[in-house]
């Protein structure tokens, strides 16, 4: 059969922008963890410079960066001679002080500003911000003391009672089938709220960047299953009809226009059996939802943050193939990954970590493959 012409490559003309990305560029990245790492990995590839500053020892991401530093978060000195170092500053770690981040902010453009990693970081704030834009989010209250507890709607519970600050992969959660004041001291008597239990039927995340120019970029909804409060494993695109994802996309670019991000965020999502989709939470950096992005997509979500936060144009956020799952490896898990490697189409990816803890995200797995391919 015939097949039609060819059509020919055009490379683009020489632009002022390309200048830009013949300097090399320095990023600067907060957190030592395995998002740096394959932020480092990512930019590096571009012929971007990384430099880490974190405050641990064996930093990750320090392994695979030009540069390090290894200093605490208050550092005043090591921070301004850091920011010395770099021409933009971001962050791969959410509960890096908002105050490390106003201060380098007063010295080099940090992405996404700080006023969005504050809200952030407090579970109150974020569903505040996400009613404000127009996003729903599930039945809530704030709760101060443990008598606030016993005050709080009937219709609150079941619930969870979270930490406002500092919670990750379900820490500072207690399940409350009934009001129980002692659940307040339980987590360590700290502002927290109280959520409904959602009978949700999935639960989806979204990415999106936007670069300081206003362009932006969304990838197709994805669909995650957690496990104890820990993500276990994404697929994309979700399995959720047209009208659900369209709805989802138009949440998430409705709040980062509000927010006026630049740089790459997460929203996560439940999804009622009718379709409504609640907001839940929201995270200013890469999400452990997007690693399939690294093979899965035209961009990987770390390609991506780079790029919008050095006002690159940003690049396509269509996937490579049909379908893409990713599977974390935690604790022990990692010790399989050999097995992983030797099954055709599987991209392993091990964070480098060396103490293997129950539960700790030491790599993860991804399958990419084409439409006709049958679930792995
Ligand atoms: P991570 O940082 O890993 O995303 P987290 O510790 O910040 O998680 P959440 O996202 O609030 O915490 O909760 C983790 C998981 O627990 C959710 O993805 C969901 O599976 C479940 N969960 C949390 N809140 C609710 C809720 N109100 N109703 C039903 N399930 C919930
Ligand atoms: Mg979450």
């Amino acid at each position: 059969m015939p097949t039609a012409p060819r059509k020919r490559l055009r490379w683009p003309k020489h632009r002022k922008a390309d200048v830009a990305i013949l300097e090399r560029p320095i990023v600067g990245i907060l957190g030592g963890g395995q998002l740096g790492r394959m932020l480092a990995l990512a930019a590096a590839a571009m012929g971007v410079r990384c430099h880490i500053y974190a405050p641990e020892q064996n930093a990750v991401a320090a392994e695979v960066a030009s540069s390090h530093t290894q200093a605490a978060y208050t550092d005043e000195k090591a921070l301004r001679t850091f920011a010395e170092s770099v021409d933009v500053i971001t962050y791969e770690f959410e509960n890096v002080p908002v105050s490390a981040v106003e201060f380098l902010e007063t010295l080099k453009p940090v992405y996404p500003r700080p006023a969005i990693l504050a809200l952030a970081q407090d579970r109150l704030f974020e569903k505040q911000a996400a009613e404000k834009a127009g996003l729903r989010v599930g039945t809530y209250v704030a709760i101060d003391s443990a008598a606030d507890i016993t005050k709080a709607p009937a219709n609150l519970f079941p619930g969870i009672l979270k930490t406002r600050r500092l919670g990750y992969d379900g820490k500072g959660q207690i399940s409350l089938t009934a009001p129980d004041e002692s659940a307040f001291a339980a987590l360590g008597n700290v502002p927290s709220i109280l959520e409904q239990r959602i009978p949700f039927s999935s639960e989806l995340s979204v990415l999106v960047a936007r670069n300081k120019s206003g362009q932006l970029a969304l990838y197709p909804p994805i669909e995650n299953q957690h496990e104890n409060g820990i993500l276990r494993s994404s697929s994309a695109p979700a399995a959720v009809s047209p009208a659900v994802a369209a709805a989802a996309l138009a949440a998430v670019k409705t709040l980062a226009e509000k927010l006026d991000l630049i740089g790459l965020m997460a929203l996560e999502f439940f999804v009622l059996a009718d379709g409504t989709l609640l907001f839940n939470e929201c995270a200013p950096r890469p999400h452990n939802s997007g690693h399939w992005t690294i093979e899965g997509s035209y961009t990987s979500q770390y390609a991506q943050t780079i790029r919008a936060v050095l006002n690159w144009p940003l690049g396509s956020t269509q996937l490579r193939g049909g379908r893409v799952k990713m599977q974390n490896l935690l604790g022990d898990e990692a010790l399989e990954a050999a097995d992983h490697r030797r099954c055709g189409g599987a991209a392993v990816h091990l964070y480098g970590k060396d103490d293997i803890k129950a539960g700790r995200k030491l790599g993860h797995v991804t399958w990419a493959w084409r439409k006709h391919r049958t679930e792995h």
